[in-house]
């Protein structure tokens, strides 16, 4: 049933009112749309009401809800950017994806690894693994110098946060330096806000006991908010699983418990790289 009401905007706008290039009348003296030729005026026929109103043509219609898409599709992108402006994460990683990965028989493993880890996340964090119903499975990367782990941990990162899930990407040099003359416990409830926490380069820290304390609790209140984590590290499997300092020990203990390591072995990329420039420059002047 038509009523008033479904045709009258409160306050009709001008681009409702507003007649266009091709819009003509009918014989009842409405208008109607050049474009779609539906009516743009209605007469409303009730004792109580007899008037012409305005209405919305199917055009209209279409150009509302494009710009409500397109407004979705802004709101959507400034919520990334948001996330990717609260990342931390260093502006050399800003720009590492999957579709960018030079991927070599050492790092096969940790590229097949990484990606089915991204593609599964989402579902991990709200309804566990599907195997084990853990929330908090995270990953260890280790291995020698500039083999691409943080890189590889990077891919992951920006990948989610184009997902809409908040990633935090850091290192306990980083954090060590932040946390001073700060309220620790703010400051690591901020950290374990996000969804996902990747540390890079663990090991690189200080050996002080203040500063493997400050790790241990960083580590141990992820796993207690039980939610997942990633780490990259330049220690050996045996430095970590056999590590004699007790300090160490209850650290690697703690992350092992819910992160899975994944080596990615090899020449560093870097030294490749100047490998091949060496090659280059002896070509171009041989
Ligand atoms: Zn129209």
């Amino acid at each position: 049933m038509d009523t008033a009401a479904q045709y009258i905007p409160m306050e009709p706008s001008e681009a409702v009112t507003q007649i266009h290039h091709g819009d003509y009348k009918d014989e009842d003296g409405l208008w109607h749309c050049g474009i779609c030729g539906k009516a743009r005026q209605k007469r409303i026929n009730s004792p109580f009401f007899p008037k012409v109103v305005w209405c919305i043509c199917d055009c209209r219609i279409k150009e509302l809800e494009e710009q409500r898409q397109k407004e979705e599709y802004q709101e959507e992108m400034s919520r990334i950017q948001r996330l990717k402006d609260a990342s931390m994460m260093a502006s050399k990683f800003r720009d590492a994806r999957f579709s960018e990965y030079q991927q070599r028989e050492e790092n096969q493993k940790a590229f097949r690894i990484s990606q089915k880890y991204t593609a599964q996340f989402k579902q991990m964090i709200t309804e566990g693994n599907p195997k084990t119903k853990e929330k908090n499975v995270g990953l260890v990367f280790y291995g020698p110098c500039g083999t691409g782990k943080s890189f590889t941990a990077a891919c992951i990162a920006n990948e989610l946060m184009e997902q809409k899930i908040s990633v935090i990407m850091t290192s306990f040099v980083k954090i060590l330096q932040d946390i001073q003359g700060q309220d620790e416990a703010a400051y690591i409830g901020m950290l374990n806000a996000c969804s996902l926490l990747i540390i890079d380069d663990l090991g690189a820290e200080r050996n002080t006991d203040y500063a493997l304390e400050k790790v241990y609790n960083v580590i141990d209140s992820r796993v207690r908010a039980d939610k997942p984590m990633i780490l990259t590290t330049n220690l050996t499997f045996d430095e970590m699983m056999r590590n004699p300092d007790i300090r160490y020990r209850r650290i690697y203990d703690r992350i092992f418990e819910h992160c899975i390591p994944v080596e990615i072995p090899g020449k560093s990329f870097r030294i490749i790289k100047a490998a091949q420039r060496q090659k280059q420059l002896e070509d171009y002047f041989s």
